[in-house]
């Protein structure tokens, strides 16, 4: 990777010392080129929305247009300061996430409550188009950071409701695992994803379908933001899905992190 410091390094430590060096480097320059790739996705992402505004500010000024006309340019000037606003929110999100230290676990809340609360956004963002299910009160308290959680949540389910057609069933479901721990399932009948895309989603700005993403207000972050939530706690993201059928997202919080509900014993009973 840089002949020049492992020559220098073979002189003055032998072998063993050129093979940690030449790793060091390797690594060094993958961070160098993710950051490189991050900076230029940024600007890319951040500038398509800019050109757009600057040209509706350019027909507004230059152009006689009608009432009609002029109103339909503001809306889309509307439209292109969202997405940069949600561009500039989430990058703060992960900015947030990357710089501060890992959750207490001795903070609680209540998951009905969360959940209470995150059912009212999307029943909002679905706006009847979609078959929406939800689990019954489970009595359960999570350790984290609520807000947190909240934002995980909300990413999974509006996702749902952005990648699943009209009339198609998001199902928000509770599981408590025989470990102890938590798993919930944000469950839809929409696209799907093709398996060679699944080990890639949580990786910034990686999209399927990138005209779909942006077309439905889509930063290419929420997902890496999911990931980023879970790994903080101690817990993790999975995926299945198929394509033409759905997808399964699924959450899971950490034994050490979840107290009340019903004990495993209690559920394989019921
Ligand atoms: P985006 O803002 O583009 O939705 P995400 O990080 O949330 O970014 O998701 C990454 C990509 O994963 C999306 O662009 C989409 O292609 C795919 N994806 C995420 N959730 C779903 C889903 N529920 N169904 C189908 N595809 C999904």
């Amino acid at each position: 990777h840089d002949g020049r410091s492992i020559a220098v390094m073979l002189r003055t430590y032998g072998e063993g010392a050129m093979l940690l060096l030449s790793q060091d480097v390797s690594e060094r320059e993958r961070n160098d080129a993710m950051r490189r790739d991050f900076v230029a996705n940024v600007s890319h992402e951040i500038r398509t929305p800019l050109a757009a505004l600057s040209g509706f500010v350019e027909s507004l000024t230059t152009l006689r247009l009608d009432g009609a006309e002029r109103d339909r340019v503001l809306e889309l000037m509307r439209q292109q300061s969202m997405r940069m606003q949600a561009l500039v929110d989430d990058l703060l999100t992960l900015a947030r996430l990357e710089g501060s230290p890992r959750p207490s676990p001795d903070t609680w809340f209540s998951l009905d409550e969360l959940i209470g609360l995150v059912i009212s956004e999307v029943v909002g963002l679905s706006a009847g188009r979609h078959q929406l299910h939800w689990p019954g009160p489970t009595g359960l308290e999570l350790a984290g950071i609520e807000s947190e959680m909240h934002s995980a949540l909300t990413n999974l389910l509006s996702n749902a409701v952005r990648y699943t057609a009209e009339r198609g069933q998001i199902a928000l479901g509770v599981e408590q695992l025989p470990d102890g721990g938590v798993a919930l399932h944000v469950t839809d009948t929409g696209s799907g994803i093709a398996a060679e895309h699944l080990p890639r989603l949580t990786e910034r700005f990686y999209r399927v379908d990138g005209s779909r993403s942006r077309a439905t207000g889509g930063t290419g972050l929420g997902l890496s933001i999911v990931k980023h939530v879970c790994q903080r706690h101690g817990g993790e993201l999975r995926v299945e899905s198929e394509v033409g059928v759905g997808s399964v997202f699924s959450l899971v919080w950490p034994a050490l992190r979840v107290r009340g509900g019903a004990e495993p014993a209690q559920l394989m009973l019921g």
